[in-house]
């Protein structure tokens, strides 16, 4: 997890701060994490530059998937404020996801299943 927090975390998110521990987790890395043991998406996201561009089309979905089991979607996430228009960025991890959906690298079915949901979003 710690190379991971090094390769996402410091990488792409605004709010990463060197030597902080957080007593709660981000969902966005975990899901991250998670999607990691399909091997070939590791070197992809290895070679992810930030600032990544995205638009957040997916988003209805995947703040479903991903942000209602964050510890920081009642509290704690601005990207989440349901006031929130987009002005406030996401943690990396969910930036991260966000892309790789958009690029069509994964879609949103492929996380989907990674938590067997397989309810209509
Ligand atoms: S964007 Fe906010 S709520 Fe969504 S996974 Fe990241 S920290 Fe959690």
């Amino acid at each position: 997890m710690e190379e991971l927090k090094e390769l996402i975390c410091k990488t792409h998110c605004i709010f990463y701060k060197e030597n902080k521990k957080e007593e709660y987790s981000c969902k966005g890395l975990i899901v991250i994490e998670d999607l990691l043991e399909r091997g070939s998406l590791a070197k992809i996201i290895d070679e992810l530059k930030a600032p990544l561009e995205v638009t957040f089309k997916h988003d209805r979905v995947l703040s479903e998937v991903v942000c209602r089991r964050c510890d920081f979607f009642i509290d704690g996430c601005d990207f989440r404020d349901t006031k929130c228009s987009y002005e406030a960025p996401p943690c990396g991890g969910f930036l991260v996801i966000s892309y790789l959906t958009e690029k069509k690298i994964i879609s949103v079915e492929d996380i989907k299943r990674l938590y067997a949901i397989s309810y209509r979003l």
